[in-house]
């Protein structure tokens, strides 16, 4: 048992072992030195789990994959769960497969400009061009098919097929 000093009225010799003073009746919040050192550990080891957190999440903002995957997360407005990422770093482009709403897609991020196009979509812009009576409307559905951003799978499509000499993609996840 120690002496300890009554740090609201200053009353010395007081119990370390007291719950209150006996003087002023102040309320001693007592932390033994074993239950000190736990929350040390604790907060030593929580803010190490924060630290690695905050880093990762720093990477992955800033690789191809973490990215990508940011884009389209962005552009969608929820999460997804990617299974494959493609790379090309001469095009600066990812595809991407994921299940987004619990449906399959395939994606075209352009990490450059931030665009992304997707398979549903331009399967729909290929219908729609296909399915075109006139002339004029024919022009148009092709203009949009050509102008939506899915140029990039293709290019991965041919290395995969080995009909593409410059291949340049790598899976990165
Ligand atoms: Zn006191």
């Amino acid at each position: 048992m120690a002496l300890i000093k009554c740090p609201e009225c200053g009353k010395e010799n007081v119990s370390d072992t007291a719950k209150t003073c006996p003087n002023c009746g102040f309320i001693f919040t007592h932390m033994k030195k074993r239950d000190k050192k736990i929350f040390a550990v604790v907060g030593g080891v929580a803010a190490f789990v924060v630290i690695l957190l905050v880093v990762k999440l720093l990477l992955s903002g800033t690789s191809p994959a973490g990215k990508a995957t940011k884009i389209i997360e962005t552009d969608l407005g929820y999460s997804i769960d990617v299974i494959n990422i493609y790379y090309n770093e001469e095009q600066q482009g990812c595809v991407v497969e994921f299940y987004g709403n619990g449906i399959k897609e395939t994606a075209c991020v352009y990490l450059d400009d931030n665009k992304v196009g997707y398979e549903s979509i331009y399967n729909q812009y290929i219908e729609q061009s296909n399915n075109a009576v006139t002339n004029e409307e024919k022009q148009k559905c092709a203009q949009r098919v050509v102008a939506y951003p899915y140029n990039v799978y293709w290019i991965l499509n041919l290395t995969m097929n080995g009909t593409n000499d410059e291949s340049g993609w790598e899976k990165i996840k």
